[in-house]
């Protein structure tokens, strides 16, 4: 039995049973809301492991949903968005959500991102909040030493692929936007722009990542950013 709770927020019927019958027949456990007013007041008495939330609400935006959510709460937020609404996405991304799914999405794409986020939700209940080290395959990053390896070699980084490294790890599992990524490693008054983001980024993948081309470690999300995840042991 999936002992995990998954809140499930969409107006749209068609899409919600879907979504519904998806869940049920993975022995997931679940609860719904076709609004947003009734999706905080679910998330408040409940308080379910993951959050499906449609984007498209009829009485709010998404985006404050998770904006209201994450004054109290860091549950993992799934949010379900659009085509046409790739900014959007990005808002809810910045607003504290994990990742999103896009429309139409596949019953196999809905349970790959609810593994990914299973993952990371039990990544987040099990890490002491001082974390020390960081353990991905064969990517080893020790942050009190402030230095990172591949098995036993040590990977040459310079300042900032250090840092974006760090960024990445610590969120593993979750998709950044370059906008949140650009201001933790530069700051908000950073020059600094997607270009040179990307620079940085093809050279921390040459130093990690055994073909730079298939990614193992960094996934790209065009338009959107990046995601460190969790490689197969
Ligand atoms: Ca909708």
């Amino acid at each position: 039995m999936n002992k995990v709770v998954i809140l499930v927020v969409e107006d749209d019927a068609a899409i919600r049973n879907l979504i519904m019958t998806t869940l049920k027949a993975h022995e997931y456990h679940y609860l719904t809301a076709n609004n947003g007013e009734t999706a905080m007041l679910e998330a408040s008495s409940h308080n379910p492991d993951i959050i499906l939330l449609d984007l498209g609400l009829p009485d709010m935006d998404g985006v404050e949903v998770i904006k209201r959510i994450r004054t109290w709460s860091n549950m993992p937020i799934i949010v379900i968005s659009a085509r046409n609404e790739d900014t959007d996405k990005i808002e809810a991304l910045d607003a504290g959500a994990d990742d999103y799914l896009t429309k139409p999405f596949s019953v196999e794409e809905l349970l790959a991102r609810l593994r990914v986020t299973q993952r990371r939700l039990a990544y987040m209940q099990s890490s002491v909040p001082m974390e020390r080290e960081f353990i991905n395959g064969n990517l080893r990053v020790d942050y009190n030493a402030g230095c990172a390896f591949l098995g036993e070699e040590e990977i040459h980084l310079t300042p900032i692929e250090y840092k974006l490294l760090c960024l990445l790890s610590q969120n593993v599992g979750k998709v950044l936007t370059h906008t949140y990524i650009i201001q933790k490693i530069w700051g908000s008054n950073g020059e600094n722009d997607i270009a040179s983001l990307r620079v940085f980024m093809a050279t921390l993948r040459k130093k990690i990542e055994a073909e730079p081309d298939s990614p193992q470690y960094i996934q790209t999300h065009i338009g959107v950013g990046y995601r460190m995840v969790r490689v197969k042991e």
